[in-house]
This record gives C-alpha cells, structure tokens and sequence, in this order.
C-alpha cells in the first residue's frame, strides 16, 4: 500500500485524498489550523457560462462529468447531500449580448447547456428589461461542510489521517522521502503539495508563480427574494441558502492592499445588489469574509511531478473554479501517484506546461 502524505485540507487536498484513498493509497493529510484557506468561505457555485463575456467555460463538459462521477463514486455517493443542482439566469447585460446569444442557441457546444427565457422574469422587482438565459445542469456544493463529511468518511475507512498541523517546508527531506517535525517522523513514497495561496513560499515550486486573485462575498439577509435559481448580473451573484438567506458574492481583486475584507468590497457587492433590485432596500448584511483564490496566468490547474524530485506532486491554481477544478484534476493526479500513470493527468493541467515554464524564464 503506498503511503501518500497531503499538504493542505482544502478542495484539493480534499479530492486529491479521496482519490488515493479510492486507489488503495494510505494517506497522512497535514492541514495548518492556523490558515483559513479558499475553501472555507468558498460559495461551491459552480457554472459553465461565466465572466462579463459570458463564454463558456473551457472543458465544460469534462469539468462537470468530473464532479458528477466523485458524487456517483463509492466515496461520493454518501456526500450527495452537499450538493445542489440549480439553474443559474444571466440576464443580458445589453442589446449586443442578446443579439450574440441569439447566435449561441444555435450553437451545438452551447445547447446541452442553456434554455432561453422569453421574457424578463419578474420585472417589477428585479431588473433584466431584455429577459436572459438560463444555465442547467450547474448548482453549487457546500463546500466547507463537504470537506467535513469526506474527512470524516474517509478517517472512518481506516486508511486516512487527518492531522491540524503545519509543515514547514524544511522539515521536507524528499530524497530520504521524510518529514521529521518535533520529534515525530512521517515517511511517504509520494508527497502531494496542495497549499493554496500559501504555495507562495513553496521553495520546491520552480514554475510561474500563482497569482492571487482576492474575493469577498457576504452573506446577507434579504427576504422574499427569488429561490428557484442563481442570479448572476451585475458582476455578481445571488445564491439562495434557504430561509431568506443569501450568498451575494464575489469581488474579483487583482490589486488590494489587505486581504481582509474591506468597506470598499462591501459596498462593491451592495451596489451591485442594488442594481439588481432597485427597488429593494438594502439587505442586512449578516457576515462579510475575504480571502485568496490561488490562480494561474492561463486560469487553469497546475498538477504533476517535481522535474528534480520524484515522489513530490502539487495540485493547486484552482483559481474561482474550484470546485470544478478540484474534481477533473483529482483523479487524473491520484492515478499518477498510486500507479504511476503520468498520461491520466489532462496535458492542459500539466504543472510543466509550456505557459508555465516560459513565461518564468521570460520574466527572469
Ligand atoms: C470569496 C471567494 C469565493 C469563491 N467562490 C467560489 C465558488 O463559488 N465556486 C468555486 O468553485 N470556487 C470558489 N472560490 C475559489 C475556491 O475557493 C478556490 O479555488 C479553492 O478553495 C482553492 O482550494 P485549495 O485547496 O487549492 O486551497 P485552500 O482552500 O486555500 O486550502 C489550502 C489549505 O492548505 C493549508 N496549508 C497551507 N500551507 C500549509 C502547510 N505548510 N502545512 C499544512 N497545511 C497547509 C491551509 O491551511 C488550507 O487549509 C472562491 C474563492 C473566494 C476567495
């Protein structure tokens, strides 16, 4: 049985392990109790059509055939719960968009995914004068209380740890295949490094750095708002959590000097909120949180084996899709480090692709 340890205890962390422990690995998951991560606060939205451009998302269907094969799994069937499917409306922005997407329903990429609406739903509240489209078969996944019940699963089948420690990188030996740390030693034929933002002070990551890309999102309270589906305009979205309560995110900050939450990126999200309803008056906000997606230059994942060090691998960059991310990259990565299939990762994840390593030679 082959001994893996993770580092971190987020999405990847937490779909990378199910997959080893799915592939017979034995697993030790270190995850800092002193970090909050990404995925603590994440919404677990997850959407094909995304952005102000409103294109859809490269691999959809990979991405979410992969989600719905860790739910259909022995691992993932018990944490259907955590999961929602919900139709997700975008209005349109404007008279070009409409026209634009006049030409997409006709498109046979986009068809399996979108159903027009006709007309502007319930325009006297909500504004969306040119009506819009709706996104199906998306929804979102709670993300914090899913990475609970899948620890707590996997620590229930004998062959996974869970320890709220951080490591320091030089307590690492990956040529004796050890971490030594206050007396204590864990040895491991694989080392998966699945960080977060924190991979900034990663000494063994030798390609382009992540770019931090901060996100705030509040919760608010907002009664007789609509439940059905997920609004996204504005440049945010609405998700309905039950009982009048709802997820109004997120903020995407490419420059910020604190990566706290902020009165600016509040009142970024109420104006937005506004805008959507401009009749409403303003919602209470009931909880504010910020943190760091971490994020690659081309917006996809960055997965693999250290060129120099064999047993150490990394899944991070999952960037604002990361619940999507975390479940395509998962398997593909837990194949390479339990049997040593390198060809089951997608190439576009490849930690050493091309965009990756040139652009670091290129910026010194
Ligand atoms: C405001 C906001 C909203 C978002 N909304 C969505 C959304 O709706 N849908 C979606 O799909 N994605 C969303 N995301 C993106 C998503 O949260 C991230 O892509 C994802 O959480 C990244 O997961 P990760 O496991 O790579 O990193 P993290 O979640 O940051 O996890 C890293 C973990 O590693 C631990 N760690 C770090 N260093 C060490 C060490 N040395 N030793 C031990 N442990 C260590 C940390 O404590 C942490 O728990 C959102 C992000 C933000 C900020």
């Amino acid at each position: 049985m082959k001994s893996v340890v993770v580092l971190g205890g987020g999405l990847s962390g937490g779909f990378l392990a199910a997959a080893l422990v799915e592939r017979g690995c034995r697993v030790v998951l270190f995850d800092d109790p002193a970090t909050e991560g990404a995925s603590r606060g994440a919404a677990g939205l997850y959407n094909v059509v995304t952005g102000r451009r409103m294109a859809l998302t490269w691999g959809a269907p990979l991405l979410v055939a992969a989600l719905d094969a860790f739910f259909a799994s022995a691992i993932g069937r018990p944490l259907a719960r955590f999961r929602q499917l919900l139709p997700i409306y975008r209005p349109y922005p404007d008279a070009a968009m409409q026209t634009l997407w006049a030409r997409r329903f006709l498109d046979p990429e986009y068809q399996p995914w979108i159903a027009a609406v006709d007309r502007p739903i319930a325009p006297d509240r909500y504004h969306n004068p040119l009506g819009g489209f709706l996104v199906q078969g998306v929804g979102r996944v709670q993300v914090a209380a899913l990475l609970e019940a899948l620890f707590a699963l996997l620590q229930a089948g004998g062959q996974f740890e869970r320890i709220p420690l951080r490591i320091d990188y030089t307590t690492i030996d990956p040529e004796s295949r050890r971490i030594d740390k206050g007396g204590a030693c864990w040895p491991f034929d694989a080392l998966a490094f699945c960080e977060g933002m924190a991979a900034a002070a990663n000494p063994f990551w030798d390609i382009r750095p992540l770019v931090p890309l901060k996100g705030q999102v509040l919760r608010i309270a907002a009664p007789n708002l609509r439940e059905s589906e997920v609004w996204v305009g504005e440049g945010v979205f609405i998700l309905p959590e039950g009982e009048g309560i709802y997820t109004l995110g997120s903020t995407y900050e490419t420059r910020f000097t604190s990566t706290g939450p902020t009165p600016e990126g509040r009142q970024l999200l109420l104006d937005a909120f506004q805008r959507l309803l401009p009749h409403d008056p303003p919602p209470q906000v009931l909880w504010h949180w910020a943190n760091l997606r971490p994020a690659t230059v081309d917006h996809l994942p960055v997965a693999g084996e250290h060129r120099h060090h064999a047993g150490l691998f990394f899944l991070n960059g999952l960037g604002s899709k990361g619940v999507l991310h975390a479940a395509a990259v998962a398997p593909g990565l837990a194949d390479w480090i339990a049997w040593g299939r390198s060809e089951a990762l997608h190439p576009a994840f490849h930690f050493y692709r091309p965009v990756m390593v040139k652009l670091k030679a290129n910026t010194g």
